[in-house]
């Protein structure tokens, strides 16, 4: 499988540590408030990615952090800790807010299909491995104390900028969104690895640490949880383009000082989603949650389709419109896979079925081709095989797009069948049937007085009939 590395930045053929395993990593929410759908995009992508794996055989292992503490606000809203601002915003305790925000977070992901990690650790839950691997780092002169911080020394690193081509002075945002600028750091891009002296005064959780009362900065969260529980090699780790720089940077420099030697092999980065107007963020423009798009009339499944259907190293516009084509696409996949289940299911075919499920792992296995892996659904709708073939094809390929196309058309089938055992008991509507085929019947022979004087006699009876290309419907007044 070839994968993009942002570390390499070419496409890399996938080679795990150890045969037929993967240890994998994601940056999980900061669980201060509701995930917005561009948020939920990285998560439904790097999703794709962790079933592709196990799709193709892996053993697969995969951790992520829940952001309870340390995660100090980005540039449109500088100086503030992102779990305080929550927690005054809504009058409750950090702890509170966690808990809350946790939860709402998997039941969108629940909504979204995207399966739970295997290891969930909340940062507040690990603060002892934050201690050891920070005592480590002082001790090996990767990091200093300042003004009652610590600090690591990104000036000890032979390559400290490994993503890009980031300089000295593009620094000022990294170092406004990872540290403040309080006059202790020995160079512009170190950053603090726990706090003692907090600008917060109001700061709710602290520890004790070799250091005095204090808490851990964000960055040193993932290194921690990621060797706590992964080990010292990992293979894949995964999160927003924009964790990039500096965090993902940031966790590179302090988890290789520390273990001494490559830490991560491949970085999966999903790129953002934007809104006409920009990049989309909690702060400016609707804030575009899956209840709202529920509240809509959305099926979240058909926002995990809008995301597959484009490429997550491409951004992806955001738009109502674009989200309606792909109700359209959703809709029109359930309606030829519910005429699937209703012909006579036939033989397998396994010619057929490995050709197409070829054409579906060749679309994964180019850098996670997830468009052209639902262009592959398509070609199973529309190839010439039993109808049997095709939908162990659509279940087989579900295992890694998670739209359950096929469950959706079962759910319609079974509500039409009810339907029809309703009709079929009630005597009423069993006699407008009745009539409406005897009406059918003169039509047929042209005996069009005979069918008029049926209509009227159903429309005696509150009952009016619309003529369609596909037969007679009615409605009931
Ligand atoms: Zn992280």
């Amino acid at each position: 499988m070839l994968l993009y590395n942002s570390a390499t930045r070419r496409r890399d053929e996938f080679v795990p540590n150890e045969a037929g395993k993967v240890s994998m990593y994601t940056c999980g929410p900061t669980v201060y408030h509701y995930a917005h759908i561009g948020n939920l995009r990285s998560y439904i992508m790097e999703d794709v990615l962790e079933k592709y794996f196990r799709y193709a055989g892996y053993d697969v292992t995969r951790v992520m952090n829940i952001t309870d503490v340390g995660h100090l606000s980005s540039d449109a809203d500088t100086g503030e800790d992102k779990m305080l601002k929550g927690a005054k915003r809504e009058k409750k305790t950090v702890m509170e807010i966690a808990k809350y925000y946790t939860d709402a977070f998997f039941a969108d992901c629940a909504k979204l299909n995207i399966k739970t990690p295997d290891v969930v650790a909340p940062a507040t839950s690990c603060i002892d491995e934050f201690i050891k691997v920070i005592e480590g780092l002082l001790d090996k002169g990767y990091a200093y104390e300042a003004g009652g911080n610590i600090y690591f020394d990104t000036s000890k690193l032979k390559q400290y900028y490994i993503f890009n081509d980031f300089k000295e002075e593009d620094l000022e945002v990294g170092v406004r969104e990872g540290v403040e600028e309080d006059g202790n750091q020995r160079n512009k891009a170190d950053f603090v690895l726990l706090f003692t002296k907090s600008k917060f005064d109001d700061q709710e959780l602290k520890w004790d640490s070799p250091w005095g009362i204090g808490y851990p900065g964000w960055h040193i969260e993932c290194s921690c949880i990621s060797m706590k529980y992964l080990g010292e090699s990992l293979d894949i780790h995964c999160g927003g383009i924009d964790n990039a720089f500096p965090h993902h940077t940031n966790e590179i420099a302090q988890s290789e000082a520390y273990i001494g030697h490559k830490w991560c092999n491949y970085w999966f980065h999903v790129h953002h989603l934007n809104t006409s107007s920009g990049k989309m963020s909690k702060s400016s423009g609707e804030f575009l949650t899956v209840s709202l798009l529920e509240s809509k009339g959305y099926d979240p499944l058909v926002y995990r389709l809008f995301c597959l259907q484009s490429h997550y190293r491409k951004s992806l516009v955001f738009s109502y419109e674009n989200l309606d084509n792909a109700v359209i696409a959703y809709n029109k996949m359930i309606t030829r896979v519910l005429s699937l289940l209703k012909e006579e299911q036939g033989e397998m075919d396994t010619a057929a079925f490995d050709e197409l499920k070829a054409k579906f792992c060749a679309a994964l296995d180019n850098d996670l081709n997830t468009s052209l892996a639902v262009t592959a659904v398509y070609d199973v709708l529309k190839a010439k095989t039993t109808p049997a073939t095709k939908l162990a094809l659509l279940d087989d390929f579900d295992r890694v797009l998670g739209l359950d196309i096929v469950g959706a058309a079962k759910k319609q089938l079974d509500a039409e069948k009810k339907a029809a055992e309703e009709a079929a008991s009630d005597p009423f509507i069993r006699e407008i049937e009745d009539m409406i085929a005897q009406r059918a019947a003169a039509k047929k022979a042209k005996d069009y007085a005979l069918a008029d004087q049926i209509r009227q006699a159903l429309t005696d009876k509150g009952v009016t009939l619309i003529d369609t290309p596909q037969g007679t419907k009615y409605t009931v007044n």
